[in-house]
């Protein structure tokens, strides 16, 4: 029988590098990895596509989507509607492919109280000088808008104990080699093992 797949959560704040690491981790497309795509109604970014970083929709696309109880969670997020789906999430896992759910932390919470086993992961920056040098280092930005991306990053870090695991990104290597950690400490876990090699323990344990 197949191992269900494991269910990660990752959220940090805007700058912490959490795209960037997920990017990483699935770098080479591995067949048992998928990062959930979600659904949102924010405007597309220049080099965003459609279906491949999210699916965008208007928000009454978005509002009926909630009413066919489409997601697995949703949430507003600084004045965009983002939201999981269902049918994705639950079909993947099934397959037995791990899926990693890129969510802010009102989403993270929504996931936690319907799959309790499900794998919180914080990614925070090492300081705010290095969270404003990197929101700086991305573009143009006046003050102002570096000063309220900066106040959304501290809301959205609040939260951060809310999670079963935290990484600081001080070095992209060595908090890759921590993700990677995570996820391999997960995947041996007792019980994940007992149904991933259910046959094979049956047969070691066998007189
Ligand atoms: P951005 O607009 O910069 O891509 O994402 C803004 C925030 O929304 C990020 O913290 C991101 O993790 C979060 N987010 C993206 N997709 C989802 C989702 O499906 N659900 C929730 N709750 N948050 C999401």
């Amino acid at each position: 029988m197949a191992r269900r797949g494991n269910l990660f959560i990752l959220a940090a704040p805007s700058g912490a590098g959490k795209s960037s690491l997920i990017s990483a981790l699935l770098k080479d497309k591995p067949a048992d990895m998928q990062v959930s795509v979600s659904t949102t109604t924010r405007a597309m970014r220049p080099g965003e596509e459609n279906g491949v970083h999210y699916h965008f929709v208007d928000v009454d696309q978005f509002k009926n989507l909630i009413q066919q109880g489409a997601f697995f969670e949703y949430a507003e997020v600084f004045g965009n509607f983002y939201g999981t789906s269902k049918i994705t999430i639950e079909q993947t896992l099934e397959k037995g492919i791990d899926v990693f759910l890129d969510i802010d932390w009102q989403g993270a919470r929504q996931v936690k109280a319907l799959i309790p086993d499900a794998i919180g992961v914080y990614i925070l920056p090492p300081s705010k000088v290095e969270l404003e040098r990197r929101l700086r280092g991305r573009g143009q930005d006046s003050d102002e808008v570096i000063a309220s991306r900066m106040a959304e990053a501290i809301s959205e870090m609040s939260h951060f104990d809310e999670f079963d695991y935290v990484i600081v990104n001080q070095d992209f290597d060595t908090a890759l080699a921590d993700l990677q950690a995570i996820v391999c400490c997960q995947r041996h876990r007792l019980a994940r093992q007992v149904e991933a090699h259910s046959v094979m323990l049956e047969d070691l344990l066998a007189q």
